[in-house]
């Protein structure tokens, strides 16, 4: 069945690019409203943004959204990931600034805060995007591909000259709590040579080493108390696909597969996907086709401690 969460919380912050302050609530809404943002410090206009690829401003760094009056929120992809990761199907987010807090660089105060409150089950069947056909879109060196599977598997390949990075691959499927378990507490990275190009062209400027990204110079791992898992850079890019993939407007089934893929590559292949006959189709879950969902089987005990 669809869900919500059970009651508001609210997220404060600056947000990586920007800098900018802002507060972020996650409320519950009802039975197939989705999820959508709310710019709540706007006083006129349309300050509702769907939670959507197709209202996606592609922009190589993080992931924006931009409704058809121009109204702006940035970087959604960490608590799209947390929202898909929990399971919830419906929610409106409210933010009161252009960027959404990046908190400590991953997804897990997210994923915390959303289940410390709870899900609610409502009552409607959820919908879901089951892939029918193989999609594949090439950008460079990079791919992303979309191809049928009994569930929405996540797996991705990266490969960085810095040797502290090098080569990483990781796949996992994500309805059996992988999500909480495995990705959630994943963080930003990048490496010096890049947040010295970004803040000469006034980009990261909320970043801070080892508060909320990892920055990674050759062999040397910058960030003071170095990383949640040897291969955290892998894992925060498959936390970004889930992310990104819940601009679907439903939930996944299927295999995305990225190979140095990065936002605007995966937005592309939803374009593709959505643009190809027979390539989706929606199917309405019932009680086991559920349980191949992103957000089942997540345990609370399993979600990672972190400060
Ligand atoms: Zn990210």
């Amino acid at each position: 069945m669809q869900t919500t969460i059970k009651s508001p919380i609210s997220f404060s912050g600056r947000g990586l690019h920007s800098g900018a302050p802002a507060t972020l609530t996650i409320r519950p809404a009802g039975a197939e409203h989705g999820i959508w943002f709310s710019r709540v410090d706007l006083n006129e206009g349309d300050r509702l943004i769907p939670a959507r690829w197709d209202v996606v401003n592609r922009s190589p760094l993080c992931t924006k959204l931009e409704n058809a009056s121009g109204v702006t929120v940035s970087t959604v992809e960490h608590v799209m990931a947390a929202i898909a990761g929990c399971g919830i199907h419906n929610a409106l987010i409210e933010i009161d600034g252009p960027e959404v807090p990046i908190v400590d660089g991953s997804a897990v105060p997210f994923v915390r805060g959303i289940m410390q409150r709870g899900v609610r089950v409502l009552d409607a069947p959820v919908r879901a995007f089951e892939i029918m056909q193989t999609v594949t879109v090439t950008e460079g060196d990079a791919t992303a591909t979309l191809s049928p599977a009994d569930t929405l598997y996540i797996d991705f390949e990266i490969e960085f000259d810095d040797a502290a990075i090098g080569r990483q691959h990781k796949s996992l499927r994500m309805n059996n709590g992988s999500f909480a378990r495995e990705l959630c507490d994943s963080r930003t990275f990048c490496r010096q040579a890049d947040v010295d190009a970004m803040q000469a062209n006034g980009l990261a400027l909320g970043g801070v080493p080892g508060q909320n990204a990892v920055v990674f110079d050759g062999d040397a791992v910058l960030s003071p108390g170095g990383l949640r898992h040897s291969d955290e850079p892998v894992r925060h890019k498959m936390l970004d696909a889930l992310g990104d993939l819940a601009l679907a407007g439903a939930p996944l089934i299927g295999r995305y597969t990225g190979v140095r893929s990065g936002h605007s590559l995966t937005n592309t292949l939803l374009r593709k996907a959505f643009a190809t006959p027979g390539a989706v189709r929606m199917v309405v879950c019932d009680a086991q086709m559920a349980t191949r969902l992103p957000g089942y089987g997540l345990v609370w005990d399993e979600i990672p401690q972190v400060a």
